[in-house]
């Protein structure tokens, strides 16, 4: 394999271009609209590491985590651009937290740092401004955050000082099948593409509407369901620690089954973010239409949810200091398992990287090492991450 066309220009096809061009292998990343518009753009940067290393999925989770530092400095030295990478740990004051610390403290028993409850005094002390006053909390060493949107910047300007040729604002790219195995892709307009061959893959890397660019390719649709999520920003200092807190509001049950999380961010210039776990408009298996291609706009009913959860935490008045309300759509896999990766089924010039869900910012890197090894060196890819067949 000589050449690689990478479809998506998210925090996935960012690394996986970067890596493949640090191997030698020639890259072009066509992106739809811009990079970072789609998911990436709109994340709060949360590194959390996982609770143990007994499935594929969270020993990838566990390699991503240990490996983000050294991600983070490489970019760094590389392009001058501090990606904002800061363990700051985080506070937990979820209602199952409060009602049981003990029990959550057991469940992070392995998750590599410390882990402390805390009471009613210490809470108020760490966070002086809150208008709740829960009875007992975690203090959760093994958090970090990252700037997103550095992050964006940093892996653009390291592919395109490698030599990454990056094209922006094509509009969606299809990938249609051609004759026993093969593929080609396909631009709306007159734009021209290199075309897939046996030395030349592409990887389809385009989060969410990597369903709608691989329709008409078998086994369709891909098993991946549409997640909204909003953010906002507030102009309140930025917090020292994460805080993890949910408010159960009426008649909404987050259907991932954890109940509407929130966190309460440092942002990387010193404010703060806000944002939901999953956004009130979605239900479960929610495909819609609407979302298959276009850009994602904030809505007013994540603009009211948000603003609600800020006046539980912060009281009333905390709306005058919204300066900003992002959203995007996360990539969930709907069988079970961790992302999807690997090659399409029947058609090896076609790979995948695609169902990230909450964890694209942790799992990024860690996901391109893996697909690249093994197009490169048929390093296998665990079973529980390939395309059902
Ligand atoms: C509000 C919110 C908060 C989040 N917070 C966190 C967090 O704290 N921590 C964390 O780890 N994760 C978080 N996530 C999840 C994370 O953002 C995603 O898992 C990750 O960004 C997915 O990256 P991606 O590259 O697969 O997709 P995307 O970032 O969506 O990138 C896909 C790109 O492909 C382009 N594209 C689409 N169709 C085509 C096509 N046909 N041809 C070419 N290009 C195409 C799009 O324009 C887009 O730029 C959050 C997500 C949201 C929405």
């Amino acid at each position: 394999m000589r050449s690689v066309t990478v479809l998506g220009g998210g925090i996935v096809g960012l690394t996986i271009s970067r890596e493949l061009r640090r191997r030698g292998i020639e890259v072009e990343l066509l992106e739809s609209r811009s990079i970072g518009s789609g998911a990436t753009g709109a994340s709060t940067g949360i590194l959390t590491p996982p609770q143990h290393s007994r499935t594929p999925f969270y020993q990838l989770r566990t390699l991503a985590w240990k490996n983000w530092p050294q991600y983070a400095a490489s970019l760094a030295a590389e392009t001058g651009i501090d990606v904002g990478y800061r363990r700051c740990g985080a506070i937990d004051i979820r209602e199952r937290t409060i009602r049981n610390p003990q029990r959550e403290v057991k469940k992070l028993r392995d998750c590599g740092g410390r882990v402390e409850v805390l009471s009613q005094d210490q809470i108020r002390e760490l966070l002086p401004d809150m208008v709740r006053s829960p009875e007992a909390g975690l203090r959760v060493e093994m958090e970090a955050r990252i700037d997103p949107l550095a992050t964006t910047e940093a892996l653009r300007r390291s592919c395109h000082g490698a030599g990454v040729s990056i094209r922006e604002n094509l509009g969606p790219i299809r990938i249609e099948p051609l004759g026993e195995g093969g593929i080609s892709l396909v631009a709306s307009g007159d734009i021209e593409l290199s075309q897939p061959s046996e030395q030349h893959k592409v990887i389809l890397a385009a989060g969410w509407e990597s369903v709608s660019a691989a329709l008409a390719m078998p086994p369709t649709p891909l098993p991946l369901d549409p997640v909204p999520g909003e953010a906002i920003t507030l102009d309140l200092p930025a917090p020292p620690h994460m805080v993890h807190f949910n408010l159960l509001r009426e008649g909404f049950r987050d259907p991932s089954g954890n109940r509407s999380i929130y966190s309460w961010i440092p942002a990387p210039d010193g404010t703060s973010w806000l944002g939901n776990s999953v956004a009130s408009g979605h239900r479960d298996g929610g495909r819609t239409e609407a979302w298959s291609s276009a850009a994602v706009e904030p809505t007013a009913e994540g603009r009211d949810e948000l603003v609600e959860v800020a006046r539980s935490l912060f009281g009333a008045g905390v709306e005058s200091r919204i300066t900003d309300h992002r959203a995007g759509i996360r990539p969930k896999a709907t069988r079970h398992g961790g992302p999807l990766l690997g090659m399409w089924p029947g058609r090896p010039q076609l790979w995948v990287a695609t169902g990230h869900y909450r964890a694209g910012l942790l799992l990024g890197p860690a996901t391109a090492t893996m697909v690249v090894d093994s197009m490169l060196d048929g390093a296998p890819i665990p079973e529980q991450f390939q395309l059902p067949r």
